[in-house]
């Protein structure tokens, strides 16, 4: 048979190669391993067909590696929509689909067996008593893992040797935890319940559940997966990375009784693989998880929620560069299932689209318990001409205090993580990264100097005022917690940011140990601001809100807002009231003003105001298409030799611009923007097409790019 088959080679794009396959036995769906260019690579078969006369001569795969197709046809045409919509390499789309074990990659990991004994049908005349007793076990189950049997009877490779028990490789799999049910489904509220019979099973179709933090939108997704799983039915529910706290699959597996599959990028790829067979094989219902979780091969599936549907961390950040909200919109086309969308701050394009109808909204404008916590906006100015520290102003020192006295915690919020975030040498330059255009961090728990984009990092020692070569300013995580100890010596300091939470599992360590009250302070980069329901904590603050508005990106003060409003619905959730205090220079700042107040539908506003004069989206469709080369010349030739092949009266094109170097490649980018999404795709297809024949240039393409930086 012949065999049209995808291989992981990036300048392919999306030419398949032939393949004859000799003597193996394969099916479209398999990945085989094959020679190209006298490299051995991995492949996936798109086609299998009778030989057709060619004109040259086709080569045979050298080996197949699967028993069984890895990808069903939903996910196979899901994967070509998504090459279609990210105007990625189909290759690329099956890799991202496909969980790690199952990828046509080569450095795709083999999948962990054990071995078992199987029992056979051979005569058990003549054994003895415990030989029979033994074989008494394998009624119920054909199979024993070997390091098993051999605790039950340590005999029973005599049995092997009658052709009574065989052994062999079987797939570890994963066995599920008993979970005791309980049942506290709360009796709705009337907004709840109106919300709940406003939404419709069966039938595909995207709703935005618009409801301040604390308003009861959890409780919702649990009641509609409730509905859905009695009614036989799976259930997705998407959470962003952070949000997938222990007590948060905790909430849903106790209110369902089920070990549900718990699907997130700290699993090891045997785990992973593990979840997405049970879910395969339909042994659980409900699955949580992050925006890998989206491609989880669900046989019925009957509700897809999206909670937190504006958090960035729905977006891949690299090829296909695609967005989790639009996957989960195909997915409840093809299972005709409602998707539920639910944010306290939904993203501009949602919200939009909810007020054109093409969602349904759905609102729930109070918060359960009624109240809010009071929220101070302290103006790091006035410290500065009182020449107090900005960094913690008297007011929340104070506060800080206060809390400390009552034994009552805090959670501390700066989104810059390290000890020094700027360093400067005897010249008074600043220190770069060797590879990227980006100032290096000092890291004092490690004594070296740190990018943050590449990794790179180099071993240096000094201290917070500098040694004699090396000036450092700018306060990270490190720094603040430092600063925090000595002036409240005796407090129980926990810091969360990338550094700290780099181990398995430390996100949940130092989480617990907050929650458990063995820590007092919790200093944390935006890590924090999400997701945390913590009854002691009673003052959160905003060490500097201001980093964020400063950003040049477009969408610098939506992430500003949003990240503002959370940490205004953290504090005060228990019985005491809470505070948040917001240090900034820029006190009357719209998005400051609307997020303090809760008020979306004001920020909205004046936020789609300032889209619609710059042409941004949701105005505008954006598209970026970044060329990179370790010469900046050719990076840059290389963008401006594509512009002719983009001309269209319906497309503006921006650039190219020359961009920060990262990861010693240079960066070249144009922008492309428009009214019509899919004729910008369909352009950029069929440019990108003619230009890779005339040039090898690495190209990256982001279709509705969420930061421009
Ligand atoms: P959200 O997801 O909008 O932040 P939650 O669903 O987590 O809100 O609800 C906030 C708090 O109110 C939780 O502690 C939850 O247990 C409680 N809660 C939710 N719905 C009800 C209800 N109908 N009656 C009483 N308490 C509720």
């Amino acid at each position: 048979m012949y065999l049209d088959v995808y291989i992981e080679n990036s300048f392919l794009g999306n030419k398949t190669l032939t393949y004859q396959s000799g003597s193996h036995d394969v099916k479209a769906g398999m990945r085989v391993k094959v020679l190209m260019n006298n490299r051995e690579l991995i492949g996936f078969v798109n086609q299998v067909y009778p030989p057709i006369p060619m004109d040259y001569e086709i080569a045979e795969i050298i080996e197949v590696l699967d028993d069984e197709p890895v990808i069903n046809r939903e996910l196979f045409e899901l994967a070509e929509w998504m090459k279609d919509q990210t105007i990625a390499p189909m290759i690329r789309c099956l890799q991202t689909i496909l969980p790690n074990k199952l990828r046509p990659k080569s450095n795709a990991k083999r999948i962990k067996t054990q071995r078992v004994v199987r029992r056979l049908h051979g005569d058990v005349q003549g054994l003895t008593l415990t030989q029979k007793q033994f074989l008494d076990q394998f009624r119920t189950d054909t199979t024993i893992p070997v390091k098993e049997a051999q605790k039950m009877y340590s005999g029973f490779r005599n049995l092997i040797d009658k052709g009574i028990l065989a052994l062999e490789d079987q797939e570890v799999i994963y066995e599920s935890k008993p979970i005791v049910q309980q049942d506290a489904k709360y009796a709705l509220t009337d907004a709840q319940s109106d919300i709940l019979k406003r939404v419709h099973f069966n039938n595909a179709h995207t709703y935005l559940l618009h409801g301040v933090t604390g308003s009861g939108k959890t409780e919702i997704y649990l009641q509609l997966a409730h509905d859905v799983v009695s009614q036989g039915q799976q259930v997705l529910i998407l959470v962003p990375e952070i949000s997938l706290t222990p007590q948060m699959i905790d909430r849903v597996s106790t209110r369902f009784g089920e070990d549900v599959a718990i699907y997130h990028s700290a699993l090891n790829d045997q785990e992973k693989y593990e979840q997405y067979m049970r879910v395969k094989r339909g042994d659980v219902n409900i699955v949580v998880g992050t925006r890998s979780a989206a491609f989880m091969p669900f046989q019925n599936l009957g509700l897809i929620v999206m909670d937190e549907e504006h958090d960035s961390s729905y977006k891949q950040e690299n090829t296909p560069f695609y967005h989790t909200r639009d996957v989960a919109i195909h997915r409840s086309k093809y299972h005709k299932c409602p998707l539920v969308l639910g944010s306290a701050s939904p993203a501009l394009e949602t919200y939009a689209r909810a007020l054109k109808g093409v969602y349904t909204l759905l609102e729930l404008p109070e918060r359960v318990n009624q109240t809010f916590p009071k929220v101070t906006v302290i103006d790091t100015r006035q410290a500065l001409k009182n020449r107090a520290s900005h960094l913690l102003t008297p007011t929340l020192l104070d506060g800080i205090y206060d809390r400390l006295q009552k034994k009552q915690q805090v959670m501390l919020l700066l989104n810059r993580r390290g000890y020094m975030t700027l360093l400067k040498d005897v010249n008074n330059e600043v220190i770069q990264c060797p590879n990227c255009d980006v100032s290096l961090n000092y890291h004092k728990d490690e004594a070296s100097l740190k990018c943050h984009v590449c990794g790179y990092a180099a071993h240096h020692n000094t201290n917070t005022k500098g040694n004699q070569n090396i000036v450092g300013s700018g306060v990270g995580t490190q720094r603040l917690e430092e600063h925090l100890q000595a002036l409240f010596p005796q407090a129980r300091i926990g810091r969360m940011d990338a550094d700290s939470t780099r181990q398995k599992n430390a996100h949940e360590k130092i989480l617990n140990s907050f929650m458990n009250h063995e820590t007092d302070i919790l200093v944390g980069t935006q890590m924090i601001a999400k997701g945390l329901d913590i009854e002691n904590v009673t003052l959160v603050g905003i060490i500097n809100a201001d980093t964020a508005l400063a950003h040049t990106d477009y969408r610098a003060v939506e992430l500003s807002f949003e990240m503002l409003l959370q940490a205004s619905g953290r504090a005060g959730r228990g019985q005491y009231p809470g505070e948040v205090m917001i240090q900034t220079a820029n006190p009357e700042h719209y998005a400051i003003q609307t997020a303090i107040h809760q008020k979306y539908k004001h920020f909205f506003k004046f936020e789609m105001n300032y889209r619609q004069i710059a042409n941004y989206p949701p105005y505008r469709y954006l598209i970026s298409i970044i060329f990179s080369d370790e010469d900046a010349d050719k990076a840059f030739a290389a963008a401006n030799g594509f512009v002719p092949f983009i001309e269209d009266p319906q497309i503006q094109q921006i650039g190219p611009v020359m961009l920060r170097r990262l990861n010693r490649r240079h960066r070249s980018r144009i922008i492309l923007k428009g009214k019509d999404l899919d004729v910008m795709i369909a352009k950029t297809h069929q440019a990108l097409e003619l230009y890779k024949k005339i040039n090898r240039t690495g190209v990256s393409v982001d279709v509705n790019p969420l930061t421009l930086e």
